[in-house]
């Protein structure tokens, strides 16, 4: 319920304009194409994110309010092809600097397509976080394009995987075609938020 209250707060260019450093947020980040926006759009109402046709295009930083205190991040996704190596190495020092220095961040989802999930770059935000001792959260997407057994065979292999890097670490599957996960994920975020 408190997730149908999201609004559109600001766009910002660069991590500097961000808001002020207070209340609670919680980042949504993962390569390019994984399925953030969708994931975004299926667990708020009214739906926030716009689903990026060509992907690496969405390079703003959206911060949407849930209430006074609490925002959610989205941030540009990472490791489009397209985009020149220099300015996705910039991207990733920002985006390590957020993670890392964000005081009011609380946690993080991570979105990472069932089918190729564990991206060198994802290990290495995962590293940054574990640093800090904020949870992350990731959500398999498009888990409607495995089969059952496959899907759940990847569910546990990430499980574990996620375990031996020693962080504040869970993992789901998650459909936002089906609109699958979106209980669990709702309940995972309910925590950090402390409503
Ligand atoms: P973003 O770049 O991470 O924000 O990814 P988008 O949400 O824009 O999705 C990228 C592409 O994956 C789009 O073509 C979506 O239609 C597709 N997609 C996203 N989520 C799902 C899902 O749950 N199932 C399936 N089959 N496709 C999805």
């Amino acid at each position: 319920a408190h997730f149908a209250q999201a609004s559109f707060l600001i766009s910002a260019p660069t991590l500097r304009e961000c808001p002020d450093d207070e209340g609670l947020e919680i980042a949504f980040v993962g390569r390019s194409n994984a399925g953030k926006s969708s994931a975004l759009n299926c667990l708020t109402s009214p739906r926030l994110a716009r689903t990026s046709k060509t992907p690496g295009r969405t390079q703003l930083i959206n911060f949407f309010t849930l209430d006074e205190q609490r925002r959610l991040v989205d941030l540009p996704g990472y490791g489009y092809a397209k985009v020149p190596e220099a300015m996705r190495r910039e991207w990733g020092k920002h985006l390590g600097a957020y993670i890392s220095e964000r005081k009011c961040l609380i946690g993080m989802v991570m979105l990472m397509d069932a089918r190729h999930p564990l991206t060198d770059f994802d290990c290495q935000l995962l590293e940054v976080a574990a640093s800090r001792d904020l949870p992350v959260h990731v959500l398999l997407t498009k888990a409607d394009k495995l089969k059952r057994g496959p899907a759940k065979n990847q569910l546990l292999a990430v499980r574990q995987e996620l375990k031996e890097m020693q962080g504040d670490f869970s993992v789901q599957l998650f459909s936002s075609l089906k609109g699958e996960g979106c209980g669990e994920a709702w309940k995972k975020l309910d925590t950090w938020l402390a409503w």
